[in-house]
């Protein structure tokens, strides 16, 4: 096979993403019953999707034999963020926007900088056109603006911010964000990805997407896979200036969300009772985890998001008798935090469910 070392170095040096352990898998290889597994791996919405989604997808499965059209959902995020249409671009889920970013900014010669402990995908992304990765050292494991500016060079073109960040759960507030928007030069394209946005508490909130009529060089992503509990069906957004929209989306393909994908963000960006009672039992569990983690005396990172990271003396065997015992949460040390292990806020059984699996793991 000679002529896999014509594939592009670049390419070959990528460290794989992995994904949060599917249940199917646990089922397989310890053999228990999957109505008995708790994931809180993957940051999935515990209560599901919308149910006026899912009667969405119902009625639209009589046209799957049609191409997708995106106009009803695009004009529809256009009126709920009092943009243009020209400036939203859909994704099938919003890592595939990060990737069309990249593919319109980045190449080899090129640079993109994120911060240490930032969301995997940034650097996956940006190798992915044989740009380098530049890291910024995290304070406090969270996103540090003076690091991050230090960090850019001549020849850095994207600039990688998730607020609130996964896998950390920090948070940049409103001043800080666009104390580092004003000090980054605009050759420099600012992805501010709000995977998480939904979850901050009122106060916390910002209307980022204002900020594009200042900031030329910002591009906002957001998502259906975290509250609106679509993460199944891939479909997220980019908000951006018109020029930037326009080019992005000339490396789209033309049919990335399908029409399940499209009925369904489009009926759940309106069910306003579904993510308020996402909303209110995300901060009830959160509540009771980080509780209950110190009950057992172990640390946690605050966190803003529906997850919550902690350390303890040995991550790999905690996990282990967590898996033996039908709980999934998220080892991190892809992403160099050996020690911690994430957790996503599920349902209260489900939280509670977690934190006797944890306490007997770290007792055995
Ligand atoms: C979960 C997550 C996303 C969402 O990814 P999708 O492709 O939309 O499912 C984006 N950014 C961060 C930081 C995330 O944690």
């Amino acid at each position: 096979m000679k002529f896999l070392d014509y594939a592009l170095p670049y390419v070959c040096g990528i460290q794989p993403y992995v994904p949060g352990k599917p249940v199917t898998q646990l089922v397989r290889e310890l053999g228990l019953q999957a109505e008995t597994i708790v994931k809180l791996a993957s940051n999935e919405n515990p209560l599901g999707m919308s149910p006026q989604a899912r009667q969405a997808v119902v009625v639209a499965l009589g046209g799957v034999a049609r191409y997708p059209d995106q106009h009803a959902l695009t004009a529809a995020l256009a009126a709920h963020h009092g943009v243009s249409a020209e400036q939203i671009v859909l994704g099938n889920g919003s890592n595939d926007v990060l990737d069309l970013v990249a593919r319109v900014f980045l190449a080899q010669g090129r640079s993109a900088v994120m911060s240490e402990y930032a969301f995997a995908v940034y650097p996956l992304v940006t190798q992915a056109t044989g740009a380098e990765c530049l890291v910024a050292p995290a304070y406090q494991f969270g996103h540090d603006p003076v690091a991050l500016k230090a960090a850019l060079r001549a020849d850095t073109r994207v600039l990688w911010i998730a607020n609130p960040n996964n896998p950390t759960g920090t948070f940049l507030p409103q001043a800080v964000l666009r104390g580092l928007l004003a000090a980054v030069p605009e050759e420099v394209v600012v992805v501010l990805d709000e995977a998480y946005t939904e979850y901050l508490s009122p106060a916390e909130r910002m209307d980022s997407i204002a900020w594009i009529a200042e900031f030329p060089n910002l591009v906002v992503t957001r998502t259906f896979s975290k509250i609106y509990g679509l993460a199944g069906l891939r479909v997220g957004y980019a908000v951006a200036r018109t020029g930037v929209a326009a080019l992005m989306q000339r490396v789209r393909q033309p049919f990335n969300v399908g029409n399940l994908g499209l009925v369904a963000a489009l009926a759940a960006l309106d069910d306003h009772l579904f993510i308020a009672e996402s909303y209110t039992l995300n901060h009830r569990g959160m509540e009771e985890i980080v509780a209950g983690l110190k009950r057992l005396g172990l640390e946690h990172i605050p966190s803003h998001g529906n997850f919550v990271t902690f350390a303890v003396a040995d991550a790999p065997r905690v996990n282990q008798h967590l898996l033996a015992q039908g709980v999934i949460v998220r080892p991190l040390d892809g992403y160099g935090m050996p020690r911690h292990l994430r957790v996503t806020i599920g349902r209260d059984t489900e939280n509670r469910r977690f934190l006797e699996a944890l306490e007997k793991a770290l007792h055995s």
